[in-house]
């Protein structure tokens, strides 16, 4: 039997290198070394132990990116509770449905969102509630500066639950992902090998926490390899362009989805800016367009793709930046422990090259959704693959390429469209700031495509120009039949884009 439990890499820093920085959140110039961290946290979790929260109890948060929030997931793992961070663009109902089916027993809440925490506490029966303020005057500060005596940190196993994270639910209700310590600890290891994490790195937290980029990509590796933490509220891309250029600061990680780097690439400064300091810029969570990559190209700069899911911890794939041009439009290859397949609809194998679903197996792949045990069972193949839902191919190096996801294929006289392939061709028109592809009904062909394209301020690009690109790079039945220039994309909070939102008809 294994005798590895989950450590606290918290209170391991806080031994060995006390006074090194573990957080620094910007927006209230807050800074803490790993002693004070440490400290603030075994407090936090007496204050909570005050309010009955005992080992598998659920403590949510709602509240804006800030280092209060770590604090919460790492207290909870002293208490052996299960952190459960919500989505702050979720309307009330939205929230309500994800209390009733975590029925956390507090819910801390940043100041901004006290009215809809009251209304989710009170329709889903929250005991308590804990306002926090950023550093300023809360009921969070206060309990933490009242908390009396030791604490006997649990001793959590690797299988226990830490985390309970709600996946944006694209389609149908939000299921809430369990994260295990063994999850962590892997998509930590994965991080520090493949990103090359040390306690010298600084990560750029601007992704919301409550989503697993935020947390996971590289936040909680940060801690792991005793690193720091810069945290950010919001996104705002001068602001980012700022940060990751500043010399003093020094952050040397970041990832971001490809909505954060296309707006980056049109902040003023952007040609001219220096990204030496970074070791690693990395863009996942959606498709990167290949004119992305080919943009930061030109400047010098590697953008190496990532994939991932909540699901997965999230790291599933990676590229190493000396592959990041080579192999542009790969998310590049699993991480040590990782075991990816491709296969067809009955589950056989895909051949080398051609599309069919990913599949992977890992310490770093969830056991399951969250109250779904029935369900949960079919989310694996027998042999202890989790379906992600994506459709991927690979190339003679073994090098993966996610095509797209299996429900956004569509399907056009017989012909299957992969609307990614199709949203890269257009972005290579120097007018296009964001596209997005969709399949609608068409009597002829069953389905066939439509782009939704936004506009670069002062283009004057038009529909017929986009088809006429279309035509000369692509199949006919993959060329959209139908453009409309809109003003924005819907995005979700994470700043992918939500393609289901978009109209069909
Ligand atoms: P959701 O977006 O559904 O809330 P996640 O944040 O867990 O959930 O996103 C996981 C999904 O994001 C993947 O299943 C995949 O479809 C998409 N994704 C992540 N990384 C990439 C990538 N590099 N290329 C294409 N798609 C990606």
């Amino acid at each position: 039997m294994s005798t590895t439990t989950a450590a606290d890499w918290i209170a391991h820093h806080a031994r060995v290198s006390p006074k090194r920085e573990a957080v620094y959140d910007l927006a209230s110039n807050r800074r803490f070394t790993y002693a004070e961290f440490d400290d603030r946290i075994t407090k936090l979790a007496l204050y909570l132990r005050t309010l009955d929260v005992r080992e598998g109890d659920r403590v949510a948060a709602l509240s804006h990116n800030d280092s209060d929030v770590f604090e919460i997931e790492f207290a909870c793992q002293r208490l052996g509770a299960i952190f459960l961070p919500l989505n702050w663009r979720l309307a009330v109902p939205e929230l309500e449905f994800i209390c009733n089916d975590a029925t956390p027993k507090v819910l801390v809440h940043g100041l901004e969102f006290a009215a809809e925490a009251a209304d989710v506490a009170r329709l889903t029966n929250i005991p308590n509630l804990i306002d926090i303020a950023n550093g300023g005057d809360s009921a969070y500060e206060a309990g933490i500066a009242a908390a009396t005596g030791g604490l006997a940190p649990r001793v959590n196993q690797l299988d226990d639950t830490w985390v309970i994270m709600y996946t944006s639910g694209t389609t149908g209700r939000p299921k809430g992902a369990m994260i295990t310590y063994e999850m962590c600890l892997f998509n930590g290891i994965h991080s520090i090998m493949d990103a090359e994490l040390t306690q010298r790195s600084k990560n750029l937290v601007f992704l919301p926490m409550f989503h697993t980029a935020g947390l996971n990509v590289f936040g909680n590796p940060i801690f792991q390899t005793g690193g720091c933490n810069v945290i950010m509220r919001v996104f705002d891309p001068a602001e980012f362009l700022s940060l990751v250029t500043d010399k003093d600061l020094f952050i040397t990680h970041v990832l971001g989805v490809p909505t954060n780097f296309l707006m980056l690439a049109e902040v003023p400064g952007f040609d001219e800016a220096d990204f030496s300091n970074l070791v690693s810029l990395s863009v996942g969570g959606a498709a990167a367009p290949l004119a992305l990559i080919e943009r930061f190209a030109e400047k010098g700069v590697r953008l190496q793709q990532a994939w991932g899911m909540t699901e997965t911890g999230p790291l599933g794939l990676w590229l190493t930046d000396d592959k990041a041009l080579e192999k542009i439009g790969s998310s590049g290859l699993p991480p040590m422990f990782t075991d990816l397949r491709i296969v067809e609809e009955d589950g056989s194998e895909t051949p080398q090259g051609q599309t069919g679903e990913l599949l992977i197996r890992g310490p770093n792949v969830t056991p399951g959704y969250w109250n779904r045990a029935e369900s949960n069972k079919d989310i694996f193949t027998e042999d202890g693959f989790f379906h992600t839902g994506d459709a991927a191919r690979q190339d003679e190096d073994g090098y993966y390429y996610i095509v797209d996801r299996w429900k956004d294929m569509f399907i056009s006289g017989g012909e299957n469209v992969y609307p990614v392939e199709v949203e890269n061709v257009i972005f290579q028109l120097d007018g296009v700031l964001e596209n997005a592809v969709v399949g609608i009904p068409h009597e002829k062909w069953g389905e066939v495509g439509r782009a939704y394209v936004v506009m670069k301020e002062g283009s004057n690009l038009d529909e017929q120009a986009v088809v006429d690109h279309c035509l000369s790079q692509l199949a006919r039945y993959k060329v959209p039949k139908e453009v409309r220039m809109i003003d924005e994309l819907p995005h979700n909070a994470t700043g992918k884009v939500l393609k289901h939102e978009l109209p069909r008809d």
